[in-house]
């Protein structure tokens, strides 16, 4: 629990599989928390009164913060667009719905911005004002924070880096169906098909790759080396365009071994402007706390706007 009159500030993560909900102390630490299945029936409605008992469960909250899936307009609190990881969650009132049900204020952000906010204020991205989150998972994404602050640009996008150019046939397509974007061949989806593709021994999935490299098979290792050498370099262009202090490697990818990050590390200095080569590439630190963390952060920043 946190300090005695420190305000109880509730982050919560809703996933395609799992809903995370956390109290989190003002220091950025996950007090007591609650998870949960998604439910698979019963829509946007349904994965919302989940949160509601669950805040409930976590007792009494002065603010809930909430990443989801999805663009999400963070000034209505609502769901523009979202792919089917979640049915019927396009249009979702999240901010309408579990403020009319918590009775407190709550503030919502797509789940990666959030995960970037948790890195920013209390995990690898600590100190920096300028940073790109790289979010490597079963998708490709990030965030973008300049002068301490999480931007979302006109159209709620920034830091959708997986549909940058890659000079690469993906062996997956893109969220979007391309094949020549960045996500179609570095997810992790996209390492376990091209594993199969370069006639690797047949894997389940990203796991039995990554442990496959670390038991010295050589294709396992080419193809991991190969696909964080594409982030690395897309980002590398990105950071020449825009310009940051730090990059934060994060997702479900980064976090099969620090090999995987040294490889984008290695392929962004090589590529990288000469004034900028010095701009740090580092593991995200926080792992499935960032959500939680970085939600908590949305809420209490959003009551200071108040
Ligand atoms: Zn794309």
């Amino acid at each position: 629990m946190g300090e005695p009159g420190e305000p109880a500030v509730i982050g919560v993560d809703i996933g395609g599989t799992k809903i995370a909900a956390g109290r989190v102390t003002a220091s950025g630490a996950v007090a007591a928390r609650a998870v949960r299945a998604t439910p698979r029936t019963g829509g946007a409605q349904a994965v919302l009164a989940a949160v509601v008992e669950m805040v409930g469960e976590l007792g009494p909250a002065e603010a809930v913060g909430v990443g989801a899936p999805g663009v999400v307009d963070v000034a209505g609190g609502r769901v523009l667009s979202a792919t089917e990881v979640l049915p019927g969650w396009a249009g979702a009132e999240v901010g309408t719905a579990l403020r009319a049900a918590l009775g407190v204020p709550v503030a919502v952000d797509n789940d990666v911005r959030v995960m970037a906010l948790g890195e920013l204020c209390a995990g690898a991205g600590r100190g920096a004002r300028d940073l790109l989150f790289v979010s490597v998972g079963t998708g490709v994404g990030g965030a973008l924070a300049l002068d301490g602050r999480i931007r979302h640009g006109s159209a709620w996008s920034a830091g959708e880096l997986g549909h940058l150019l890659v000079p690469h046939e993906g062996a997956v397509p893109c969220g979007c169906g391309r094949r020549d974007h960045l996500e179609a061949a570095a997810s992790g989806p996209a390492i376990v098909a091209e594993y199969r593709r370069r006639g690797g021994e047949p894997v389940d999935g990203l796991p039995e790759v990554a442990a496959r490299m670390r038991a010295g098979d050589a294709v396992a290792a080419e193809v991991i080396a190969a696909a964080a050498t594409l982030v690395g370099r897309a980002v590398a262009g990105l950071v020449d365009a825009i310009g940051v202090q730090r990059v934060v490697v994060g997702g479900g990818v980064a976090s099969i071994g620090a090999a995987y990050v040294q490889h984008v590390a290695d392929a962004f200095r090589a590529e990288v402007l000469p004034p900028l080569r010095d701009v740090p590439v580092v593991a995200a630190e926080l792992g499935t706390d960032a959500p939680l963390v970085g939600a908590a952060e949305l809420a209490r920043r959003r009551e200071g706007d108040r």
